[in-house]
């Protein structure tokens, strides 16, 4: 796919609706994790570098249309400030709009204002947004005269301001979307093999798009986390407590079926380690899959599991990773998402790509962020091009 991509002609002098991913975590009002606001920096030192006049519009979290102020993206504005006040940007300030159509947003942009970078209101309190509303597309655009998108992680939403604006203005993918398409292109077309993937997570149902995808594509799929287990029953193995999705019992034996007759190897875990209560875990044992006790629970992969996925990940040339391997967030169940993380950081020979809102966490708290080749902004839009399907952000923007 190739995306349309802005020169200076397109924006110089022009007044330049952005659109970020600034759905960051807020902790008492304070941004918890300016990951998405760094990463949207060189985009926008771009644009101003070309004399464009920019204002930024995102969503943040689920305010489900309606004007909520602990969703403001006002907090935002004062981290984006810092970020680039501290790369010695030539930013007089960010302004910030409390809503991000109207009057107020034409005043912000107009000639004699003073700021360089004019940042919206969060455009979900508008439930035109995310009904991708013609007539709310209409006044996003009206006072600009171009539109960028670089809001990767929402590229899988069809929304007003990642969709329905294009079809008001010239349009153009930014420099994060582009990296993130670059990366995962190499991921999701000719990988170069052995090509391993490597999933897990909570729910099977989430992960069976690119499961079905990828079976005929990889080498190997590996998978740990929950999904492990609506899997083996689909087997017909007995998985006490652990977490599975009945209503997907019978999509994962097709699945399995489909893998049997392919030239993918399907990779469940040999062990697991079991619990009997996460909130009070007295139990930790580790149990051959086939072994799950009535009263215990799978929470992660087991040590002999841990070795033969590294070793697999070892060998590969081309890594994806989505999802943990288990209750990462609670020791001791972090192990097996802590090794896996290790032989990929390891394998500096690969080609690798994490996606995925809780494996990204996951390889950034372990120390590991330098050693993959790409970690993604965007969890579910990296999954959903990975299993190939069309994302309408992007083909929105497409040549
Ligand atoms: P990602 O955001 O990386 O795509 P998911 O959102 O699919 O991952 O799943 C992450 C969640 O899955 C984590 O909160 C983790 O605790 C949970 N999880 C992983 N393994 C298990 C398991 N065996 N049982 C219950 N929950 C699990
Ligand atoms: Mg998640």
């Amino acid at each position: 796919m190739r995306l349309r991509t802005y020169n200076q002609e397109d924006v110089n002098g022009k007044k330049v609706l952005v659109r970020v991913d600034f759905n960051v975590p807020l902790k008492n009002g304070e941004v918890a994790d300016d990951t998405r606001i760094t990463e949207s920096v060189p985009n926008l030192l771009r644009l101003l570098g070309f004399g464009a006049r920019l204002a930024l519009v995102s969503h943040l979290g689920r305010p489900r249309g309606e004007r909520k102020p602990e969703y403001s993206l006002e907090p935002v504005a004062h981290a984006l400030e810092r970020i680039l006040k501290a790369r010695r940007a030539k930013v007089s300030g960010v302004t910030f709009v409390r809503d991000c159509v109207g009057p107020e947003v034409e005043r912000a942009i107009a000639p004699r204002w003073r700021g360089d970078i004019v940042l919206l209101e969060n455009s979900r309190f508008h439930p035109g947004e995310e009904n991708n509303d013609p007539g709310f597309s209409a006044r996003l655009a009206a006072p600009f005269d171009a539109y960028v998108n670089d809001a990767f992680g929402t590229a899988h939403r069809a929304h007003a301001t990642t969709v329905g604006v294009t079809a008001h203005l010239p349009s153009f993918a930014g420099m994060l979307v582009l990296k993130e398409v670059t990366a995962l292109t190499r991921v999701a077309e000719k990988p170069r093999r052995p090509f391993v993937v490597l999933t897990g997570g909570k729910k099977v149902s989430d992960k069976l798009p690119l499961l079905q995808h990828l079976c005929g594509r990889a080498e190997a799929v590996l998978v740990g986390g929950a999904m492990v287990f609506t899997l083996a029953r689909a087997r017909g193995l007995a998985t006490g407590k652990s977490l599975v999705q009945e209503d997907h019992i019978d999509a994962c034996k097709a699945l399995l079926q489909n893998y049997q007759d392919s030239t993918t190897k399907l990779v469940l875990p040999e062990d697991v380690v079991v619990t009997d209560d996460l909130r009070e875990p007295k139990l930790k044992e580790n149990r051959a899959l086939d072994s799950i006790g009535e009263d215990e629970m799978g929470v992660d992969i087991g040590p002999q599991a841990r070795q033969s996925f590294a070793n697999h990940l070892s060998r590969a040339c081309t890594v994806f990773w989505n999802g943990p391997m288990g209750v990462f967030e609670q020791k001791p169940f972090d192990a097996g998402t802590i090794a896996v993380a290790r032989a990929i950081a390891a394998n500096k020979s690969a080609f690798s790509v994490v996606g995925g809102g809780e494996s990204v966490e996951a390889v950034k708290k372990l120390g590991f962020a330098d050693a993959v080749s790409h970690l993604s902004t965007g969890g579910g839009a990296s999954l959903e091009f990975v299993s190939g399907q069309e994302l309408p952000g992007l083909k929105a923007l497409a040549i």
